[in-house]
Parts: C-alpha cells; structure tokens; sequence
C-alpha cells in the first residue's frame, strides 16, 4: 500500500515538474514580449528589468529552435541540421565581429540579446514575411528575421547574407533610439546601408552615378519600393556625404531628431541636395 503511494507520489511529482517545465516555457515567451516593452520604454519601471536578461535563453522561439547563441544573440532557426549550424555559424561570427563598432557608433547598447530569426528555405521565409524580401526588423517584436541560404556559392554570396543581419542589426539599433526613424526611410535605409559598409563595397566596383533621385522620391516609400536596390544606394551615398561632412554626432543627433535635420545641419534641404548631388557626380 505504502509503496503504491510512493509510486502516486513520484508521479504526482513528475506531472507537476512538467507542468511547471510548460508554464516556464510561456513565462519565457511572456519575458520576451516583456523586454521588448522595455526596450522601446527603457524608464519603465524597475520591478519587469529582471525579465530582460534571463540566465537561460528560451531553446524555442515559437517554432523555432535555438541554433546559436553568442556574447550578444540568440540566433534561431526552423531548420536545426548540420549544415544550417554551420551557415548561422558564420551569420554569428560576422554579427559579433561587428557588434562593437556598431554599438560603439551610435553610442547604444540594446538591453538584451538581439534574438535572430534565420530561414534557409525561401519561399517559407516569405510566405511568412508576406512580401518578397530577404530580410526584416520586426520593431513591434523587436526581432531580426532573415532568409540566408543553407550553403553559401561564394564569397561574394556569403558577404551578402552577412552584410544584410548587420544591415538589419543597424535597423534594429537606430530603431530602439528613436522608433520614429524608420519613417524616415533615406535616413532608415541609408544609415543601415552605410553603416554595414555595403555601400563601401559597392562603391569598390560601381561606376554609374546617373539617375540620382530628387529629395521628393527620397522621402516616399513608393519610391522605395519601386526602384528597389538604386534607393538604397543612394540613400546611403547622403548619410555617407553627412557622416564625412558633418561628423558622426550630427548623425546621431539626426537620428534622434530627424525632423530638425536643417537645424542640426545648418542647412536648408535644398542646399543638403545640391551639395550631395554635386560631390557625388565628382
Ligand atoms: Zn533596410
């Protein structure tokens, strides 16, 4: 009789242990929503800090497993395989070889890991994102989310993925300190084709400088949209052009206050274009 309790007794105790292992595993979802609150409200009060820097990471993330995790991210992906580790390896390196400059630049540090979404299969990446993109920063959840494919063809090929989680890291940096920057796109986009050096490497081998846009086109999402990578480049061309002119502060102080771009600068916009359309036709 008294062994038979025993034994009701282990398994109460096992059904309870698991109970706790599932609700542990929601407190854990619970906390991520919850630095993402504090991440976009960093004086929130003190008593929901300790939910943004938990002493064990999630293994999951919704569907996703837990693939790597470094000094700075957690990099999570649908796809755990061998060759995919190897692929996000490389993705976390590159991230972690950059994080200090990055932070160090804009002079803010996110308050905790920067959690990683990266895909190999493509259409479920976009099926998911519901446009055709390779990359994202999801502000509202505060996470990266990525297509990179499993192997990479080339060197060439491999910067490019790589350049893009630095480019969306950038995103998610300058979006912390001012959510309202990306509405801001030739600032937005700019900034994170800039900063990622994407645009240092194409200017290695790039020639054609027509075409430049008007501040209008630079302003609107449509033209985002319709002309895809030339908006980027040139958005970036300008916040190169104010960087080396105007110093990196005066970028910082833009991305706080973007509205008063002609005051930090000193500058009406139409002088700003002029100046960067003639310096970049040199
Ligand atoms: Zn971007």
């Amino acid at each position: 009789m008294s062994r038979r309790l025993y034994i009701l007794g282990c398994v109460t105790i096992l059904l309870v242990l698991s109970m706790t292992a599932c609700s542990s595993g929601n407190n854990n979802k619970n906390n991520n929503n919850n630095s993402t609150n504090n991440t976009s409200t960093p004086s929130s009060s003190p008593t929901s800090t300790p939910t943004s820097s938990p002493a064990i990471s999630p293994p999951h993330n919704g569907e996703l497993s837990l693939v790597q995790e470094t000094e700075h991210g957690l990099f999570y992906s649908p796809d755990a395989t061998e060759k995919v580790s190897d692929m996000i390896q490389t993705l976390a390196n590159s991230f972690e070889a950059n994080y200090p400059r990055i932070v160090g630049l804009f002079k803010y540090e996110p308050s905790g890991k920067t959690v990683v979404h990266v895909y190999s299969n493509k259409n479920q990446f976009q099926k998911m994102i519901g446009r055709s993109t390779e990359g994202t920063y999801v502000a509202e959840e505060n996470i990266i989310k990525v297509y990179t494919p499993s192997s990479f063809s080339n060197q060439k090929n491999e910067d490019e993925y790589t350049f893009q989680v630095i480019h969306e890291f950038i995103h998610a940096v300058i979006q912390q300190i001012n959510p309202a920057i990306g509405q801001v796109k030739f600032l937005d986009e700019g900034i994170a084709y800039y900063v990622s050096n994407q645009l240092e490497a194409e200017l290695q081998t790039r020639t054609n400088f027509a075409d430049i846009p008007t501040f209008e086109q630079l302003s609107s999402p449509e033209y985002f949209d319709k002309s895809g990578h030339e908006a980027y480049f040139f958005s970036g061309t300008i916040v190169r052009y104010i960087s080396n002119k105007y110093g990196v502060d005066a970028l910082n102080e833009l991305i706080k206050n973007p509205e008063q771009i002609e005051q930090i600068l000193n500058i009406s916009l139409n002088q700003l274009y002029e100046q960067w359309s003639e310096d970049l036709r040199k």
